[in-house]
């Protein structure tokens, strides 16, 4: 895979050299099997995949030259550039500033650029307006563009889907700036309504099969299908992709759903022509950290950290793949640890920050814990977090030591 040139504050020295490490072991990534890292009272359990993407890093590296380069003259990105909190602020440290929240608020006016300004499209993409918006006052959206390919890989599947005459069933959550730039692209060539859920895949399948109502769809989707979406007409032919994040068990299931409505309107006979049956559009990170995730899980760890910003899409997958396992902690960063008993983490369904006490189960020889980040997260915030728990067990081995006896144990 391409390396990247990534600022040094982001790199470490435990998580990147286990990632090194992996890589070196397994250059051809087909060994899910988790690092173990012992420090004698406490074990971490790494994921073979974990941290930074291709797409993240891919963003990090134009976006720090684009700032470099263009020393004297104002950047801004059209949002957050990844859902991070330690990297956007670093960025805005460096006197970048944010056109939208990724709430999609808008909170720098358009009169307010000119043609000399920069502007960077963050990784998650832009909606074709906002190039259109861009464009219009003299920007080109494609100068500093750090839309992850996997992302634009969606798009073209999305596009051929609507030139093959099939509407865009997309699997994400509408409010994420990447599943609106993904419904404003394929949207130019077919009609698009977003799911979130397998609950809205089951609502849509008894809109296909008739137990739902024209009214009842529009009442449910008509703020996330395109314009005079039309339920009996554009349901007739369809296929589903995804925001690139989201859950690979749960856009399975969606698929099976919306397959099973259409086999159940039209007969198994004709199924193909009213489904298309495209694999899902999720990129390889997701289901590389979830399927390294689900085999970390397997080694009965005592609890999970996953740590990442608290907006982030793929962060919050792999916080519901652990916690349905063990007990899980989400947290942005070690300063969320507030003692050996108790911490901060957030509730991801809820969207609100908790404190929880005893973390740390009390009278054992020896404490496991599964060590995980999203695809935002830089190896430096996880560093931060593993130090700060190592803090909490006395008599904890030397972090060096324990890398190189990982490297000596495997050379
Ligand atoms: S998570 Fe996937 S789609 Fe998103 S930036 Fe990373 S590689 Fe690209």
């Amino acid at each position: 895979m391409k390396k990247f040139d990534i600022p040094s504050i982001y790199r470490s020295s435990i998580t990147t050299r286990v990632k090194d490490f992996q890589n070196r072991m397994d250059p051809r990534r087909r060994n899910f099997s988790p690092t173990i890292l012992d420090f004698g009272p406490v074990e971490f359990i790494v994921p073979r995949h974990f941290g930074f993407c291709y797409g993240v890093q891919n963003a990090i590296e134009i976006a720090y030259r684009t700032i470099e380069e263009n020393a004297g003259k104002r950047v801004f990105f059209l949002s957050e550039m990844i859902h991070n909190p330690t990297v956007n602020s670093d960025l805005i440290s460096r006197g970048v500033r944010f056109i939208f929240e990724p709430t999609g608020k808008q909170i720098i006016h358009w009169d307010d650029l000119s043609p000399q300004d920069v502007v960077v499209v963050p990784a998650f993409g832009t909606t074709i307006e906002i190039q259109q918006e861009l464009l219009h006052r003299g920007i080109d959206p494609y100068t500093f563009d750090t839309t992850c390919p996997f992302v634009e890989k969606v798009w073209k599947k999305g596009i051929e889907l609507g030139e093959d005459g099939f509407t865009n069933v997309i699997h994400g959550k509408f409010n994420h700036e990447e599943t609106r730039a993904t419904f404003s692209h394929v949207s130019q060539k077919s009609p698009a309504v977003v799911i979130l859920d397998v609950d809205e895949a089951r609502f849509l399948a008894d809109v296909i099969t008739g137990v739902k109502s024209r009214p009842e769809f529009i009442d449910r989707f008509g703020h996330k299908s395109t314009a005079g979406f039309d339920p009996d007409r554009d349901l007739q032919k369809f296929g589903v992709i995804n925001q690139t994040t989201m859950l690979a068990s749960e856009t399975k299931e969606i698929m099976e759903i919306l397959k099973a409505a259409v086999t159940s309107r039209w007969g198994t006979a004709d199924a193909r022509i009213h489904y298309a049956d495209t694999s899902d559009t999720l990129c390889y990170a997701t289901n590389e950290n979830q399927s390294a995730t689900i085999e970390a899980l397997k080694t009965r760890a005592d609890g999970a950290f996953v740590v990442g910003g608290y907006n982030s899409s793929n962060t919050s997958h792999l916080v519901e793949l652990c916690e349905a396992v063990l007990p899980t902690w989400f947290i942005k960063d070690e300063t969320e640890i507030c003692s050996g008993t108790s911490l901060f983490h957030f509730d991801w369904r809820n969207k609100k920050k908790l404190k929880s006490e005893n973390w740390k189960p009390e009278g054992r020889d020896k404490v496991r814990f599964i060590m995980n980040s999203g695809a935002s997260c830089p190896d430096s915030t996880l560093d931060g977090v593993m130090l700060r728990i190592l803090g909490f067990f006395p008599g904890s081995a030397d972090p060096e030591k324990v890398i190189a006896r990982l490297m000596e144990g495997n050379s």
